[in-house]
């Protein structure tokens, strides 16, 4: 198993439950995934809302505790209570076919030799900066969300704010205050809805971006797909007028963003200092290219968590289950259908005590 963020840990518990012979890689310096990573202001309070891992439950925490805190908390008690013993930091460059095994070449050179693989290496690694002509030129600062330094460092400039995720809206929320003047910029008309975010919302979502990656299209986030939720903080910051959209801007040169104007007419600008870009991730797989998994459609096509180019291949937190609400039901799919592959028996039951899963 490559990844041991919230879909490889609930990966790794399936894997204990039934005694599977297997190793866990992973990148980071200790427990959490990319929720190590997250900004400092994000709270319990402003998440979209965490899914337990599998037999256990998201501990009570104060609406104030960062993110980034909270969550590798709760991942290091999980991993401990279950005795899931990852191995890291693990950086997987690779993973190749040799014809019999699949081989995972890490970073140092060390190979790991496998019958299958479950690879659960999320997005975080991988923001994405759509091209702009012009972008290089713009000599204010530019940020991703990924790098999001606080809303401090946007006190008294003049903010462009590009993307219409959930993202861009908790970001602008939080910058509007302190900033000279912003703009917000996205491609489509936001979707915003109006009603409370039920399980039937959730898995709708989930299976309208399984259709499209059973179809070998590139995934959607299952966010993007169920639109903005009007709480009340965001209600009230449209009305403020913080959440106001212009359509995305067609250029960028050395001091702002411009909108191309009809033939004879001149191009409306706007000067701005920081372009913040909240634009999104892909799925971090480059490791696995040696693999051939993409498709025509730009995409990889899947069965499930399977690829179909290659059964030994399942991506949890990929497409349908990148979100902490299919992760779980992910880990649990992959690990039944690669022993059914293997021909292996049901293992020992729920994981208990602290024993190795490495073998
Ligand atoms: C800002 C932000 C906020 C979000 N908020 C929510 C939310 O509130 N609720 C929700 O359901 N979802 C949320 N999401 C979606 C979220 O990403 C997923 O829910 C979930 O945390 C992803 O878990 P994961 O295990 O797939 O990935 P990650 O947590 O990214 O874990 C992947 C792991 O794989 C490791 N890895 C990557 N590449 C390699 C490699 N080559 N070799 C070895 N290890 C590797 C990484 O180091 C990491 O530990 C949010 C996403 C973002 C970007």
């Amino acid at each position: 198993m490559i990844g041991a963020g919230q879909a490889g840990l609930s990966a790794a518990y399936h894997l204990r439950r039934t005694g599977t012979d297997s190793i866990v890689l992973d990148a980071e310096q200790g427990p959490g995934g990319a929720w190590r990573h997250r900004w400092r202001t994000l709270t319990m309070a402003t998440v979209n809302g965490i899914t337990e891992l599998p037999d256990s439950q998201v501990p009570e925490l104060a609406a104030q505790t960062p993110a980034r805190l909270a969550l590798p908390a709760y991942f290091a008690d999980y991993e401990d209570e279950f005795g899931l013993q990852v191995h890291r930091p693990v950086t997987i460059h690779s993973v190749v076919d040799d014809g019999h095994w699949l081989r995972a070449i890490a970073a140092d050179g060390a190979e790991y030799r496998m019958r299958a693989l479950i690879n659960a290496t999320g997005t975080w690694g991988r923001p994405f900066w759509p091209h702009y002509p012009g972008r290089e030129r713009f000599r204010g600062r530019q940020w991703h969300t990924r790098d999001y330094p606080g809303p401090e460092a946007f006190a008294g400039k003049r903010v462009v704010v590009i993307g219409g995720g959930i993202s861009a809206v908790q970001l602008l929320q939080e910058i509007a205050p302190v900033v000279a003047d912003h703009l917000w910029v996205t491609r489509r008309e936001p979707v915003w809805v109006d009603r409370e975010f039920t399980s039937e919302l959730g898995r709708a979502a989930v299976a309208m971006v399984e259709e499209r990656v059973r179809r070998g299209l590139p995934p959607r986030s299952v966010v993007s797909v169920t639109g903005l939720p009007l709480t009340p903080a965001i209600r009230a910051a449209r009305e403020s007028g913080v959440l106001h959209r212009l359509p995305m801007f067609s250029s960028i040169d050395e001091t702002g963003v411009l909108w191309a104007a009809d033939p004879g007419s001149a191009d409306t600008r706007y000067d701005a200092d920081i372009l913040l870009w909240c634009t999104g991730f892909r799925a971090a797989l480059e490791h696995l290219s040696p693999l051939h998994l993409r498709g025509h459609g730009g995409g990889i096509a899947m069965d499930g968590t399977r690829t179909v180019v290659d059964p030994r291949v399942h991506l949890v937190g990929y497409g349908p289950s990148a979100s902490t609400i299919g992760a779980n039901r992910a880990g649990r799919v992959a690990v039944r259908e690669i022993r059914g592959m293997l021909g292996l028996a049901d293992g020992p039951g729920r994981p208990r005590g602290r024993h190795s899963v490495v073998e």
